[in-house]
This record gives C-alpha cells, sequence and structure tokens, in this order.
C-alpha cells in the first residue's frame, strides 16, 4: 500500500530531477517554445516542496491536491495549469483514503491524464505532454519501471510529430524533429514514481 509519505517521496523525487534537468527542458523549449520550460517547473516544485513542509498534508489524496494547487498558483505557462490539473485531478480520484493500492493510483491516474486533455483539448499524437502520460498510464498496471520506460519511449516519439497543441503548434511543419518539453518533463515525474517505491 501507498501512504501519504510515498507521494511527499514521489514529489520530492521530481523536484529533485526537474532542478537535475532544468537547463535540459529549458534547451528543448528553445527551438520550439519560449525557452522556459525548465524555471517554469523548478518555480513550481520548489514552491509544492515548500507547501508540503509547511503544510504537512496527512493522505495521498491530500498531497497530491495541495502540489496541484501550488503548481496552478506559482508556473505562469500553459504547463502549470495542465500538471496543476493532473496531480490535482488525481489527487481528487485518491479521495480521503490514509493509504492507496497501486491499482488505485492507476486508475486516479487516469482520471488526472483525462483532466489534462479536457483542459488543454490535445490528445495523443499532438506532440504534448501527453505523449508520455497516456502511455505511461497504460502501463502502470505492469509496476513503476514499466511505466517509466512507456513514458520515456512516448517521449521520445514526440521527435518525428508536428505539434498540434500549445506554442510548438504555432511553428506547423518545423516543429518535426524536436523532442517535446512537456513530454520530457511527464517522464520524469512517471521516473520518480520509481525512486519513491525505492524509499
Ligand atoms: P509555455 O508554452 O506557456 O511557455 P511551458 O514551456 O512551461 O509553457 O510548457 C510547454 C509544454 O506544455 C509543451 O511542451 C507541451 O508538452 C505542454 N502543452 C502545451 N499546450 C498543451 C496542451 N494544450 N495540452 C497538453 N500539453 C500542452
Ligand atoms: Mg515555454
Ligand atoms: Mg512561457
Amino acid at each position: 500500500m501507498l501512504d501519504a509519505d510515498f507521494f511527499r517521496r514521489w514529489m520530492a523525487a521530481t523536484a529533485a530531477s526537474v532542478d537535475r534537468e532544468a537547463e535540459h527542458l529549458t534547451a528543448l523549449d528553445s527551438p520550439i517554445g519560449d525557452a522556459d520550460h525548465g524555471s517554469n517547473l523548478q518555480r513550481g516544485f520548489r514552491a509544492v516542496t515548500a507547501a508540503l513542509e509547511k503544510e504537512a498534508p496527512g493522505t495521498p489524496g491530500a498531497v497530491l491536491t495541495l502540489a496541484g494547487r501550488q503548481l496552478i498558483s506559482t508556473v505562469g505557462g500553459a504547463s502549470g495549469p495542465l500538471y496543476g490539473t493532473l496531480l490535482r485531478r488525481t489527487g481528487k480520484a485518491l479521495g480521503d483514503a490514509p493509504e492507496v493500492g497501486a491499482d488505485q493510483l492507476a486508475e486516479a491516474l487516469r482520471s488526472g491524464v483525462d483532466g489534462v486533455m479536457a483542459l488543454g483539448g490535445a490528445a495523443p499524437g499532438d506532440k504534448t505532454m501527453i505523449d508520455a502520460l497516456v502511455p505511461a498510464v497504460d502501463a502502470l498496471a505492469d509496476g513503476f519501471a514499466a511505466a517509466r520506460a512507456a513514458a520515456e519511449e512516448g517521449a521520445v516519439a514526440t521527435i518525428p510529430l508536428q505539434a498540434r497543441k500549445g506554442r510548438a503548434s504555432y511553428l506547423g511543419a518545423r516543429s518535426i524533429g524536436h523532442q517535446d518539453p512537456g513530454a520530457t518533463s511527464s517522464a520524469l515525474l512517471i521516473a520518480a514514481l520509481e525512486e519513491a517505491a525505492e524509499g
């Protein structure tokens, strides 16, 4: 079973890898965006870390809804409301149970990803974070390592796609040949689940 500590470790591991990869994420956002994705998420996940320390939420659902709220209120770009919705919706779906099973987490994440698609209007293949998140959620039944591999593959598979949502879509065919920054950061979020499970 996964308790609030697991979810705190998930957010902490995400914050750490966003810090590590911030320059890379911003570099990916340079040719097909406005070169701020790394700094946007760094600001957001630093706020998540601070809020979790201050408020110490006691359930999995409360950890994720607090994290989602912080992302929405501190990240200016498109990714803030989208990641915020992902975590908030996932947290809401977990309710107020003190511990949840991996299958419940998979189901909750599915509703979070559905929330991102409803908010942003992106479908798989549009060269967005959805291209990492959907395969990850599909693979989650096979465990965190499988989900991580699926997310990483999904992020790399955005390279030949033409963007149909977000800033990159303004470039039309010139968006082809670049890996989507949001899909790349989504793969970090999913990879952090495996780290959280290792304790
Ligand atoms: P901004 O584009 O406002 O500068 P960021 O650079 O932080 O925001 O985030 C860009 C990422 O957001 C993109 O790489 C893409 O993955 C994701 N994104 C943008 N628009 C959408 C959307 N409508 N649906 C899903 N993801 C989106
Ligand atoms: Mg940007
Ligand atoms: Mg921006």
